[in-house]
């Protein structure tokens, strides 16, 4: 039975809005060419669209998946299921980068993703100098993919943390940033909602959840300059153990951050 725009999205089980944003992919049009459209009939070819992507919805498959994009620090970036879904909570990364990066400073996002904060950063400091490495090549390239479409000039390197098939200059580094994974293994959020459709090893480091912290604390000192900052995001009961790892390595100024949620977030130290 054909239906009109405005009867398909009644018929939803579908939220509104969800179904809304659906409806807005399959027909290519606006928000506002919904509402003056909807007593339009849906095409039978684009219907079969619709009605897919609606059942990936009721699968529990994340929005950002199913529509391919995510707004971060008010720009959209590209995803796919090779890439964590940005976090509102990780803008404060992002912040706390820019609150410390000085006129040309030099920054390093390490296991980059979607390259959410490094393009951001990128974008909001045009003087900055900033690289992006990840471990996985097709998470390099969404963040490739986004530093293009939204303008911004990175340099990407791939390997694992530190160990990247591009040099990294030692002692030249202003702040070195990154949102590791670091869900504790066996953690049962792994397996529910959204998480269960995102990648395992941008979630979890398959151990207590600090070891790509520990990594990270260990080997930045080397890259960063003289009174340059490591900042890392964490899980909101991880703060006490972050500062641990910093202070024994011999960080000074070791300070978390809360999210808006007041939840400990991010721990920063300076070199
Ligand atoms: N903040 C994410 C979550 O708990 C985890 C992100 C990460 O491991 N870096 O949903």
């Amino acid at each position: 039975m054909p239906q009109t725009l405005a009867q398909w999205l009644q018929n939803s089980p579908l939220p509104k809005s969800e179904a809304r944003m659906l409806l807005q992919q399959a027909t290519g049009l606006s928000r506002a060419q919904l509402i003056t459209r909807d007593g339009n009939i849906l095409a039978a070819d684009i219907q079969t669209t619709l009605d897919a992507l609606a059942a990936r919805r009721l699968q529990g498959e994340p929005m950002a998946y199913i529509l391919g994009s995510r707004e971060f620090y008010g720009r959209p970036f590209a995803v796919t299921p090779a890439v964590l879904i940005p976090r509102p909570e990780t803008e404060h990364l992002v912040e706390a980068a820019l609150a410390h990066l000085p006129p040309g400073g030099k920054v390093w996002d390490l296991g980059t993703g979607s390259g959410a904060v490094a393009v951001t950063i990128a974008l909001e400091r045009p003087d900055a100098r900033v690289r992006a490495s990840d471990i996985s090549r097709a998470a390099l390239a969404v963040a490739a993919q986004n530093a293009q479409a939204l303008g911004a000039t990175i340099e990407f390197a791939h390997g694992s943390w530190f160990a990247v098939d591009r040099p990294s200059e030692c002692g030249s580094y202003d702040v070195i940033v990154s949102n590791p994974p670091y869900i504790e293994a066996g953690d049962a959020h792994l397996t529910q909602g959204d998480l269960r459709f995102e990648p395992q090893h941008a979630l979890t480091d398959f151990s207590d959840g600090l070891s790509c912290i520990r990594t990270l604390v260990e080997n930045a000192p080397q890259y960063l300059k003289h009174s340059g900052r490591l900042m890392v995001e964490h899980g909101f009961n991880q703060g006490a153990a972050a500062r641990e790892i910093f202070t024994g390595s011999g960080f000074k100024e070791v300070v978390t951050l809360v999210d808006l949620a007041g939840l400990d977030r991010i721990t920063c130290g300076q070199w």
